[in-house]
């Protein structure tokens, strides 16, 4: 049997791996949580956890069953006596919208700011950026259709990949309108693409009789000139007065805020639980085909998803692989994950175990390891320093005697002699005086 994990999946390594990526280094991967945990919370969201499958119904409906997604890249899972009646979750906001209606969510104070991250699973063919496996920081409102919630949602997304050192980010923001305003749309759509129904490709075809505001969104390279050739008007231009309205507040709160943004009219979302404001973000570094997040507001899913009262949502999703592949042609640098505050070793056999029992008491304040042989002075240091500790406790028989450590400070070269019993006073003191990056962050 080959050791070999599955095509389109990664291992999140330690740091010090042999052959480590940005994207497979695990610190990174704590870094992007950490990061949009801090900015998230502090903004009022809080955390939810949802199952990685779901009801096959439930991702069918909360993804929309004309989607590459739904019709090509399902991963079903299959148990004994069962016929494929769940689904790896694709995407976040189906299983969020699904556990507050569950959960009675509604009793909370609204608007209801939701966030999670996670793996996320598409059968995708694998390329730079397109995995199997891969991992999203999702964030959710539900409860508002209030322009200025929308404005907030964008501008906490920008703070978020800003907090996280990424420069060249574009918003891209359009409005998909209210569902007439869609119907309208499509007849136009319809109207003018039927003439040249035989120029689309297959996939263009399927699109025009099912939704042909999806035809835009296609690959094609066919379609796609047949699109610029016949001059297609955008959707904005057939926005309702309420959507129009929604829009300007939108812009007008992102203006005053000074969030940057590209009215972009050629973004469209396809399914028909899309409302009004609908965003993209990008990346000179990662190329204009794909969007390192998408987002946009979604007040007819909950009832698309069986509820009875409608509840209004909007949110987005980042992959963390595509932000890394950001970050790293931003050039950010991701601290090195923490080693322990302190290495305790001993240099006679009979005090290892004493180490180990002063090394568990320093946990009460910091990371701390010990060595679990007695060593000579100079492998302690060298071992320490791979560790990458800051301090290093010494235990010889001198100390055991006057019941003391001999501390040396790696960076400095300085040596203390500390009382055990001053031990985690002295630890807290270089705490306070040095905090870890995240401490820091
Ligand atoms: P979507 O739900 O398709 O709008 O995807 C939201 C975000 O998830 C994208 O902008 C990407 O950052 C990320 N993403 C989607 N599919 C993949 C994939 N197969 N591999 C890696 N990241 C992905």
């Amino acid at each position: 049997m080959a050791i070999q994990r599955p095509k389109g999946t990664q291992d999140h390594l330690p740091d010090g791996s042999p052959k480590l990526g940005l994207d497979t280094r695990a610190a990174a991967f704590h870094f992007i949580r950490e990061t949009a945990r801090r900015v998230l919370e502090r903004a009022g969201a809080q955390q939810i956890d949802t199952p990685i499958f779901e009801d096959a119904e439930v991702v069918k409906r909360g993804v929309g069953g004309s989607t590459d997604i739904v019709r090509k890249e399902m991963f079903t899972v299959y148990y004994f006596g069962d016929h494929g009646g769940f689904i790896l979750r694709p995407e976040a906001t189906a299983g969020v919208v699904r556990a507050y209606l569950q959960n009675g969510l509604k009793q909370l104070p609204a608007p209801l700011k939701l966030w999670l991250h996670g793996p996320m699973f598409r059968a995708e063919n694998v390329q730079k950026g397109r995995l199997r496996q891969f991992h999203q920081v999702d964030y959710e409102v539900l409860g508002s259709t209030d322009p200025l919630v929308d404005a907030e949602t964008i501008s906490l997304l920008v703070d978020v990949v800003r907090a996280l050192g990424l420069k060249q980010v574009k918003v891209k923001l359009g409005s998909i309108g209210d569902p007439e305003d869609r119907e309208a749309y499509n007849a136009y759509l319809r109207d003018l693409f039927t003439p040249h129904v035989d120029r689309l490709s297959d996939d263009g075809r399927a699109r025009l009789e099912r939704n042909p505001m999806r035809i835009l969104d296609g690959k094609a390279p066919g379609d796609q000139e047949l699109i610029a050739e016949l001059g297609v008007k955008p959707m904005l231009d057939f926005l309702g007065e309420g959507a129009r309205a929604h829009f300007e507040q939108v812009r007008a709160y992102l203006d005053a805020w000074d969030v940057a943004y590209d009215i972009d009219p050629s973004i469209v979302r396809g399914l028909d639980y899309y409302r009004r404001t609908a965003w993209e973000l990008h990346h000179e570094g990662v190329g204009a085909k794909s969007a390192l997040c998408g987002g946009g507001r979604y007040d007819g899913l909950a009832q698309e998803l069986g509820s009875k009262d409608p509840v209004p949502g909007i949110g987005w999703a980042f992959g963390m692989e595509r932000l890394l592949l950001a970050m790293e042609a931003d050039g950010v640098v991701i601290p090195e994950s923490d080693g322990p505050l302190l290495y305790v070793a001993a240099l006679d056999d009979a005090n290892v175990g004493h180490a180990a029992t002063v090394a568990m008491t320093a946990r009460q304040v910091a990371r701390t390891e010990f060595a679990y042989k007695a060593m000579k002075p100079g492998n302690v240091f060298r071992d320490a320093e791979r560790r990458r500790a800051r301090f290093v406790a010494l235990i010889g028989s001198d100390e055991v005697e006057q019941d003391t450590l001999t501390v040396k400070n790696l960076a400095t070269g300085q040596q203390t002699t500390v009382p055990t019993r001053d031990l985690l006073a002295f630890l807290k003191g270089q705490l306070a005086l040095t905090p870890t990056p995240l401490e820091n962050a």
